[in-house]
């Protein structure tokens, strides 16, 4: 079996084999880019040596015929004395794991060696410069040492740290490059000293054998803790193994003439065509990266050295026609000689991605499906957020994750019942904690953002935050934090209890004071306010462009929940077709809560119907107006839903202010009425107890007042000269015989409403219980339409209690792996999403053509509009602010 491939046998395509890194390295080969030499160990040989513990037969035979391939080409040979090749042994798997796994730089140097390659960069580098020359070899020299002994033998990386700080030290200074060739010989001693100490054995001197276990610390590393974390969240299956790249080293920081950069063919921020990058004289590739000296822009390399920089925007255009996308580049020049070190399909901003995709379009180099494939819908709901306008000088104090996006300003608290307390004084709060738990959840809840200065994308504070979809920046360890003196400082300045911040969730930034916030202008696009055709903004243009595409090519509608007139107006300027989800117990808040209130209080047949008559023209009237905002377009609406307890004072607050007013020896028959009924209607576990079609079928004449009111509402808008599509919804259905009483009825009514007029009711359901998914085929016999309820679904699916879990443990399934994602999120495939697929096949397969679409909060999630896309769903139903969103990602999924 091949098990080693040169650069010049592979190509870009082949990333399962030879990783991203590999393929690509091999692909600017055969484009005739300068690559230094090299070769890729395939996947397949890390996967065998995985399985088995030991690399598998003819894998040596295979390195030493590349490696003696390599010398050849290069005139020099591994290691040797007088004049060493010396290679670095680099990680890269299929998907991009940003630092999960190892590389090694160096390979080769040893006691002898360093002494060749310190002659022999002598004599190469111009004689101003060659005074440096020992010092490089002895500095790659403890890099190597350093580099080997952490990342292949384990030894921890701090001992060398503080070895380099007090060869520091004894400078009296703070700068590496202040350390002399024999600061570094001294420095490599003492390297060797601690490696001795930790393995038990010399610094290996054998340049192959360097070579060899570099290339198995490669492949475990694959294995590590933090790499098979990281592969769990992002759902990368933990049996494709990494390539080992062995390439050629040439060194950047041989002198002046030499140096190190990073370059972007286009903007990764805004997408405007341009030069892009950084640059940094006589480095090496970790330097620009540590930020250890000041880079200077790309465009100053025309000045230090003019060929180098014009060969290389060259390459860069060649690049970007072959790739037909924005890439990024890893370059060296030594001694004014350019080598090409890495390239890939650039990361971007949201921004940028939508500008670019629409430039490219323009450019010939992609079609528009293709640029349906270069957006997402998290990019542009990342769009829809305000900005802040950093134009007045705000710079950023710390910088942590950005774990929710949105940009949140308000005055600093530090305890959840804080956060409580000045948010009910109407001001806007930032809670900040070195890390949230469960007792954090009414702070949280109350206040504008969040801020940590612990834990990443997974951590309780994320996971809420993004629950909630509230700003969050988590892990800002900058941020020294002393909750009881209330006040945290950063960057020398202390900041206290009342003190405003600004924190951004997307970058992760966190800014003292109040910076103004821009509010986005794709949000005034699609709410009309700015004219694609007239505006000259390249992002409103783009999206404009991207979004017609979207929506000529998706199959599934998309429609809104919305429960009032404005949100239902708001939608469908942002292009609902329709509602998918009108929560009607969201009509029976406020002033109406004492009606309600005396429904549930009824004790004789009269004092119900009483109670009913008074919220029919209510609930008629709201039909109305959200019919009129929907003209023509279909409105499906909910039967109440919630156990009517949540409609009545809390059990214990009630309880204790009967029994004060006892005390007091007031008169209190009422509210004593009132906490029987509240004692009679109490349920341990009331999201299965007495709710949804159960209601209907226990209360008489509820359900029936609203089909009344809906129906009522049509013929009236219909008098009005407008068409109202309504359709009735009877939620919590798990059996057919329960949809088919509350249909008698409701077909009853309808009849009687609407008289001889060709107002069309249709009666469905939702399928929120497992039980209804599974017995989908007799439900449809008495449904028009599905409606997938996939919160409920996912809660009784999982048993995983909707309100409680994500704050309580959610975020230790996440750490763990167990899920990359909360299911309530993203829809659960596998599981839920296979009721989700049964139901849709049985209850079409007993009537055809009926009706299916999904109002859980799954709507609005990119991954699952692709999921009920292959479904074959009709519609997908979410909040106002999603619509978008969703009307992207269902183009996306079509082409
Ligand atoms: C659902 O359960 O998915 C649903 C839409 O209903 P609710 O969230 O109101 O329970
Ligand atoms: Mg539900």
């Amino acid at each position: 079996r091949k098990y080693v491939y040169d650069f010049a046998e592979g190509n870009k395509d082949l990333k399962d084999l030879l990783g991203g890194k590999g393929a690509n390295l091999a692909e600017m080969t055969n484009l005739g880019l300068p690559v230094p030499p090299g070769f890729t160990i395939t996947t397949e040989a890390c996967q065998a040596y995985l399985a088995t513990g030991a690399e598998p037969d003819g894998l040596a035979d295979q390195i030493a015929g590349h490696l003696a391939a390599l010398e050849r080409g290069m005139g020099r040979r591994l290691g040797d004395p007088d004049d060493p090749l010396l290679v670095s042994v680099r990680s890269g798997a299929k998907f991009s794991m940003p630092g999960m796994m190892e590389t090694v730089l160096n390979v080769g140097l040893n006691d002898r060696s360093v002494e060749g390659l310190a002659r022999q960069a002598g004599a190469s580098a111009d004689p101003a410069a060659s005074g440096g020359s020992d010092r490089f070899a002895w500095d790659s020299y403890r890099r190597l040492i350093q580099m080997f002994g952490k990342t292949v033998c384990e030894v921890p990386g701090e001992e060398f740290e503080q070895a380099l700080d007090d060869a520091k030290r004894a400078r009296d200074t703070t700068d590496d490059l202040d350390l002399d060739a024999d600061d570094l010989r001294g420095l490599v001693d003492a390297y060797k000293k601690i490696f001795k100490e930790h393995t038990g054995r010399e610094f290996p001197q054998e340049p192959r054998e360097q070579l060899d276990l570099a290339i198995r610390a490669v492949f475990d590393s694959w294995n590590a803790e933090r790499a098979m974390v990281y592969r769990r969240q992002e759902r990368i299956p933990a049996d494709l193994g990494t390539a080992v790249n062995v390439v050629a080293m040439v060194f950047g920081n041989l002198g002046p003439d030499s140096g190190t950069g990073v370059a972007f063919t286009r903007d990764p921020a805004s997408g405007a065509q341009g030069i892009y990058g950084d640059y940094l004289a006589n480095a090496q590739g970790e330097d620009v990266v540590a930020g250890i000296r000041n880079t200077v822009p790309l465009q100053e390399l025309e000045r230090i050295d003019r060929n180098s920089y014009h060969e290389l925007l060259d390459y860069m255009a060649r690049l970007e026609r072959h790739y037909r996308d924005l890439c990024d580049i890893e370059f060296t020049i030594e001694h004014g000689k350019l080598w090409m070190l890495q390239t890939r399909v650039g990361k971007r901003t949201a921004a940028a991605a939508f500008v670019i995709a629409g430039q490219l379009v323009d450019e010939g180099l992609i079609d528009l499906d293709e640029a349906l494939h270069r957006v997402n819908g998290a990019q542009l709901a990342q769009l829809m957020f305000p900005r802040f306008q950093l134009d007045h000088g705000f710079q950023a104090v710390a910088t942590g994750i950005g774990a929710s996006p949105g940009a949140a300003v308000g005055a600093v608290v530090f305890t959840s019942a804080r956060a409580v307390e000045l948010a009910g004084e109407g001001r806007d709060v930032i809670l900040v904690r070195r890390e949230t738990n469960p007792d954090d959840l009414n702070g949280m809840i109350a206040s504008r953002g969040v801020l940590t200065s612990r834990g990443g994308k997974t951590s309780h504070a994320a996971v809420v935050a993004r629950g909630m979809g509230k700003t969050c920046v988590s892990g800002a360890d900058e941020l020294d934090i002393d909750v009881p003196g209330r006040r945290f400082t950063v960057a020398g300045q202390t900041v206290t209890e009342g003190d405003v911040v600004s924190i951004d969730g997307t970058t992760g930034k966190v800014y003292l004071g109040r910076v103004p916030a821009t509010p986005s202008e794709v949000v005034q696009y699609f709410e009309g306010e700015l004219d694609p055709e007239t505006t000259n903004d390249a992002l409103v243009k783009a999206v404009h462009r991207i979004m017609s595409h979207a929506d000529a090519a998706r199959r599934l509608a998309v429609r809104t929940n919305a429960d009032t007139a404005a949100d239902a107006a708001r939608a469908r300027r942002f292009g609902a077709e329709g509602i998918g989800l009108c929560r009607t117990e969201h009509m029976f808040l406020g002033d109406r809560r004492e009606l309600v209130e005396r429904l549930i209080l009824a004790r004789e047949p009269d004092e119900r119907e009483a109670a009913l008559a008074a919220l029919l023209p209510l609930q008629r009237a709201d039909f109305v107006e959200i019919f009129r905002e929907m003209d023509g377009q279909p409105v499906t609406v909910r039967l109440i839903d919630p156990p009517l307890h949540e409609f009545l004072p809390p059990l214990e607050q009630l309880a204790v202010d009967v029994a004060v007013a006892q005390e007091r020896g007031e008169d209190v028959a009422k509210e004593e009425a009132l906490l029987a009924a509240v004692r009679r209607m109490h349920e341990e576990n009331p999201m299965l107890g007495l709710r949804g079609v159960r209601l209907g079928l226990v209360i008489p004449g509820l359900f029936a007042m609203q089909v009344r009111a809906i129906t009522e509402a049509a013929v009236e808008c219909t008098r009005q000269g407008l068409r109202s599509c309504p359709e009735i919804m009877v939620p919590l259905v798990g059996a057919v015989q329960e949809l088919e009483t509350v249909r008698a009825e409701a077909e009853r009514i309808i009849g009687e409403v609407v008289g001889g007029s060709d107002i069309e009711v249709l009666i469905g359901t939702m399928i929120e219980v497992p039980r209804a998914a599974l017995t989908a085929g007799q439900i449809a016999e008495a449904a028009e339409f599905f409606s997938f309820g996939t919160n409920d679904l996912t809660q009784m699916g999982w048993g995983f209690s909707r309100d409680d879990v994500e704050g309580a443990f959610f975020w230790r399934y996440l750490e763990l792996g167990i899920f990359g994602i909360s299911p309530f999120e993203s829809i659960d495939a596998d599981g839920i999403g296979r009721l989700v697929r049964i139901a849709a096949e049985e209850g079409r397969a007993a009537r055809p053509g009926l009706k299916i679409g999904v109002c859980g909060e799954h709507g609005g999630d990119p991954d699952s509009v692709h999921f009920f896309h292959s479904v074959g769903l009709d519609y997908v139903s979410c909040s106002p602010f999603r619509v978008p969103v969703a009307r992207l990602e269902a183009g996306r999924a079509a082409v």
